[in-house]
């Protein structure tokens, strides 16, 4: 079985000096490939420089809505011609935090971002918290359907799930699907159609289950996997291969 995490910050500080530790633990896990998510300039540059030294690392670059204000367009446009970058992300909307630029800004940056994924077919990974309304709005109006969108670490229920759908997205769980207290996100799970489905750990955030409360790592992807086949009553190989298959294909690998 082969497992593709397509959501993970191996170049945040919490792993740096051990990447080939942790891609050794994913590999025991049957977790293979990953995709390195960038927030700003400097974790963008660190996913690269990753992906660029290790065989099973790809990256994804751009500017979090927490990050809005920096985004420079240049960088990210000089960046994305490089091989070793297969998306734009993570982008998105983060209403959650008082701190963060207003959501007038936000809007703009992620706007301006889904501009240029359209531009170079480029598939995007989306963040979005407390702002599916915003998010609806903005997504249904730009045809990205060339490039791809993934909904990154979805947490919604039914209703958005099928609302996301229409709109051709790619559905990505994280850890939080082996939560508990997460009906909502295991029915949508549950709902969410083989081909549109991924996983990713969102490591070091997010832990699944049996580990919630310790540190996240891309190894742990496989209890994501595992979570996600008992709520669709099929095997976790099944989930593997479906999941795997389509991050190769929305990441054009
Ligand atoms: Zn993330």
């Amino acid at each position: 079985m082969k497992i593709f995490d397509t959501h993970t910050h191996l170049n945040d500080p919490t792993f740096s000096g051990n990447t080939q530790q942790y891609i050794d633990n994913a590999k025991e896990l049957d977790v293979d490939e990953m995709a390195i998510i960038g927030s700003n300039e400097e974790f963008n540059i660190e996913a690269i420089r990753l992906a660029q030294n290790y065989q099973p690392l790809h990256a994804v670059v751009g500017w979090h809505p927490e990050f809005a204000k920096e985004y420079n367009e240049e960088q990210l446009v000089n960046q994305i011609k490089l091989p070793e970058v297969v998306g734009i992300g993570e982008i998105g909307l983060d209403y959650h935090w008082e701190e963060d630029p207003e959501p007038k800004i936000q809007k703009q940056v992620l706007i301006q971002q889904l501009d240029v994924a359209q531009q170079y077919n480029m598939p995007v990974s989306i963040h979005c918290r407390d702002a599916f309304d915003d998010m609806y709005e903005i997504l249904k109006n730009h045809d990205m359907s060339k490039s791809g969108i993934i909904m990154h670490s979805f947490n919604g229920d039914v209703e958005w799930l099928n609302k996301f759908l229409d709109l051709g997205l790619w559905i990505s769980y994280s850890g939080v699907v082996s939560f508990k207290n997460a009906p909502e996100v295991h029915e949508s799970a549950k709902e969410t159609p083989l081909d549109r489905l991924l996983v990713e750990t969102d490591a070091p955030y997010l832990t699944p289950e049996p580990y919630r409360g310790h540190t996240n790592q891309p190894a742990y992807t496989r209890y994501v996997v595992d979570a996600i086949a008992k709520y669709k009553g099929i095997t976790p190989s099944e989930v593997a291969e479906h999941t795997f298959n389509n991050a190769h294909q929305v990441y054009n690998l």
